[in-house]
């Protein structure tokens, strides 16, 4: 049984796992290299606590668990007493594997190992650990405490044991969960990154504005975001790595929209820079083409 979870990075996604870790009645520890990104994360978890216990979503006791996370820069510290360590990480295979070869060596023999990889082989992954039985794809979907998928990726050789435990905490975690079998971008992702991409080609074509895309989608497809505000809201940096890898994999219809490099380029990440499709420096967003 797992009780103690560990997180591997800080950012978007670590921080919402994170929470959502400590509301389920897990004993969480968040690591990350950059205090910055650990004290930003601690920030905007306790605020997220309060603002549901005020509405009501969370119990006074939820809000205490979530005030007893960890934030350390210790990867050690983060790996030594974890059951299951969820690694939330930079889009890339070199650092991903890096860190699971660091976890093999740190975590007790059972802690089962998962990456939130929105795209990558859990396979490639799991075979840089003597372990690859427990190690699989746990994907979280963003905003993590309010969407209810996740998303399990088997390795070749992940175990039948470790998909049931993983299955009994994404419902712990009140998640429904779907299995899938390891091709890249999996269901979600592959799906997403195509229809984004083709959002991002049609701006820049001048088909419309990103508003008028945005809406066509919602108002007409019943999509409940836009996939230009989806690019700025999951990171178009993290975008712009999972369409790459789409397009090296599986072909050129996964080819990146230059504009989405362009964007990536001047920095222009989305809201977590302040800047993407929209302005999220000012109160309005306002389209930036
Ligand atoms: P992010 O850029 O917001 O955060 C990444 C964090 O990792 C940063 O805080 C960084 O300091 C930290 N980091 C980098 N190298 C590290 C290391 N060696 N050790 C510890 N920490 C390190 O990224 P994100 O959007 O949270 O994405 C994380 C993972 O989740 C990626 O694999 C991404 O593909 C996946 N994912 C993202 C989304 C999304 O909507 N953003 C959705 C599902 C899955």
């Amino acid at each position: 049984m797992v009780n103690s979870i560990s997180i591997i990075g800080a950012g978007i996604m670590g921080r919402g796992i994170a929470y959502t870790a400590a509301i389920s009645g897990y004993t969480v520890t968040l690591h990350d290299i950059s205090t910055t990104s650990l004290q930003r994360a601690q920030q905007e978890i306790e605020q997220i606590a309060r603002q549901s216990m005020t509405k009501g979503f969370i119990s006074t006791q939820q809000q205490q668990a979530v005030e007893q996370i960890q934030y350390t820069t210790s990867i050690e510290q983060a790996a030594t007493n974890a059951e299951l360590v969820i690694e939330a990480v930079v889009e890339r295979i070199e650092v991903k594997t890096t860190i699971f070869k660091q976890l093999d060596t740190l975590c007790p023999p059972e802690t089962i190992l998962a990456t939130n990889t929105s795209s990558l082989s859990p396979t490639e992954i799991g075979c840089q650990t003597n372990r690859p039985h427990k190690v699989l794809a746990m994907h979280f979907f963003n905003p993590v405490h309010k969407m209810k998928l996740i998303e399990i990726i088997r390795g070749l050789d992940t175990s039948d044991e470790t998909v049931k435990t993983i299955k009994q905490i994404a419902k712990q975690m009140q998640k429904e969960s779907v299995e899938v079998h390891e091709f890249p971008g999996f269901v979600t992702s592959r799906m997403n990154a195509l229809i984004g991409n083709e959002a991002m080609n049609m701006l820049m074509e001048g088909v419309a504005s990103a508003e008028d895309i945005d809406k066509a989608i919602k108002l007409g497809l019943n999509h409940p975001m836009g996939p230009l505000e989806m690019g700025d809201l999951v990171g178009l940096d993290t975008r712009l790595r999972t369409l790459e890898y789409l397009h090296k994999t599986l072909g050129e219809k996964y080819r990146p929209s230059p504009i989405l490099v362009k964007y990536v380029k001047a920095g222009r990440l989305g809201r977590k820079t302040g800047k993407g499709f929209y302005n999220y420096e000012e109160c309005e967003q306002h389209a930036n083409t």
